[in-house]
């Protein structure tokens, strides 16, 4: 058992958490998915308080907290963040179950500790904790989904939108600390969604991703007596589960066919999937609507057969490639990103090359790379040996960045000519002169800030305003980005007509 790693990950963390609260400092906004699924229902909380409760000390601290909240997330921790006012210091989300003993009780760092489940208690925390008690709710739930909590975004930046739809995973890869820290899967009544994605498109957002960590496995079982039941889950060929196929009430094929029938001028994502559920029948309706993203996050992890097994992720690399392939049939010019995590457990060179050839072999617009770092309580924890030395892990870390950049410039490369769909975030980061957004397979493009026609036949130039969707005829690429000229504002709906119609001089039009 190899636990220096995960001893020394944490005196790293304490250190960092010293700084900040010290120093009142913290670190830039890094957050993923599951962060943000805690950032909009933390924020969410603050809302439903301030309608449901006039005063009280409780709620004012609460206020006054949230109001000033920071993230501080880095590399090895990315599920908590940290708020702050004159008198106490909050941790909330994952890792407040697996840090409680060391920050509350050992290093008294922090005055309340709140798990992803207990943001219905932070008043009552709040309050222990402005009494002069340190106070912690770190219990995990089998039905929490905060489904009767709308949310009210207050930044709408680039007019895009996070939807939560399920919380926790089932599937207990042997790396993983989400099953222990979020709890087991449950879901989000659909009926509840679909209102929240109705009020974000009313107030005017063009982008909605639905959120979860483990998206695609959507049940909601709450509609049962009210539609045919489904039957069995529909695994993605040759995947499998440590877990009992579920039965009955809506999927996630449901859902997207819902949420995306709500607003035909809204782009719907998701993230983060896992590739075990992915049947036709969801690649289908990808393919058909217009506004569900052809862009599919697909983690692979390893290239190895043998370290996806020491890794428990119900498949092969076979397997992987004939889903992949499937999905490439069923949806021409899909956007694959994946997530890798390189020097696990027991991972040799010839597993490492592996990696690398599904790289190249796949070719990605987008990755997550990662060097292993064990966690406790995990599977690899209590049964594996954290053998590949660091030096080992940093050097094959850096060769996977340096093949995905190539294959990821190659891939990207391919849209030059093209003319995209692009829905503006804003202003690019480095000057005020350039803008920015994403095109349809979520890779960003930017482009000179320009006043463009919103018909061809009309010359009156209208300025481009985040939220709005252009044309973007492609000039150059690298592996992160894409750069052209807009063309023209269109929307999801148009750009098809305008394109054979009015651009018959311009390339060909690509999602
Ligand atoms: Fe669940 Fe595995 Fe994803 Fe962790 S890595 S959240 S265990 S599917």
């Amino acid at each position: 058992m190899n636990r220096s790693s995960s001893s020394s990950s944490f005196r790293l963390f304490r250190f960092a958490l010293r700084t900040c609260l010290s120093r009142r400092l913290y670190g830039d906004t890094y957050h993923r998915y599951y962060c943000s699924e805690s950032s909009t229902t933390s924020q969410s909380r603050v809302v439903q308080l301030k309608s449901k409760l006039a005063s009280g000390p409780s709620f004012q601290d609460f206020i006054k907290i949230s109001d000033k909240s920071h993230y501080a997330c880095n590399k090895e921790y990315e599920e908590y963040y940290i708020t702050e006012d004159e008198t106490a210091h909050s941790l909330k989300g994952c890792m407040a179950e697996g840090l409680k003993f060391e920050l509350l009780e050992r290093e008294k760092l922090v005055d309340v500790l709140a798990g992803p489940d207990s943001y219905r208690d932070l008043p009552r925390l709040l309050s222990l904790a402005h009494g002069g008690q340190r106070a912690s709710n770190v219990l995990l739930s089998l039905e929490e989904t905060y489904a009767d909590v709308m949310p009210v975004h207050r930044t709408l930046e680039g007019h895009s939108a996070f939807v939560s739809i399920m919380r926790g995973c089932d599937n207990m890869c042997s790396y993983c600390i989400v099953p222990f820290t979020r709890g087991r899967e449950r879901s989000r009544p659909a009926s509840s969604i679909v209102e929240e994605v109705r009020m974000l498109s009313d107030q005017g957002v063009k982008e909605v991703t639905l959120l979860g960590q483990n998206v695609n496995s959507y049940r909601d079982r709450s509609e049962e007596q009210l539609i045919c039941s489904k039957g069995n889950t529909q695994l993605s060929r040759g995947f499998k589960t440590v877990y009992r196929t579920k039965q009955g009430g809506l999927n996630f094929a449901d859902l997207l066919d819902r949420v995306s029938l709500i607003d035909p001028n809204m782009r719907i994502r998701f993230t983060s999937p896992h590739p075990k559920d992915f049947p036709d029948e969801v690649l289908h309706l990808i393919q058909e609507r217009r506004n569900i993203c052809k862009q599919i996050h697909l983690p692979a992890q390893s290239g190895s057969s043998q370290v996806l097994h020491a890794m428990r992720r119900g498949y092969t690399r076979e397997a992987y490639l004939e889903l992949v392939e499937n999905i490439r049939k069923i949806i021409p010019g899909v956007c694959l990103s994946s997530d890798f995590i390189t020097g696990f457990c027991g991972e040799t060179e010839d597993d490492h090359q592996q990696t690398l050839s599904l790289l190249r072999e796949v070719g990605y617009n987008m990755g997550f790379l990662f060097a292993y770092s064990m966690r406790k309580k995990t599977h690899a924890y209590h049964r594996l040996q954290d053998d590949v030395p660091v030096p080992v892990k940093q050097r094959r870390l850096e060769e996977l960045i340096s093949v995905f950049r190539e294959e990821a410039t190659k891939v990207n490369m391919a849209f030059i000519g093209s003319a995209q769909l692009v829905l503006v975030e804003g202003e690019s980061k480095r000057t005020s002169e350039e803008l920015c957004g994403r095109n349809d397979g979520n890779v960003k493009v930017i482009f000179p800030k320009t006043d463009l026609r919103v018909q061809p036949e009309k010359l009156q130039l209208v300025p481009i305003k985040p939220g709005d969707y252009l044309l973007v005829k492609i000039t150059s690429a690298n592996s992160q980005s894409l750069r052209g000229h807009a063309l023209i504002h269109s929307s999801l709906n148009d750009r098809k007509s305008w394109s054979s119609k009015h651009l018959m001089s311009e390339p060909t039009i690509s999602c």
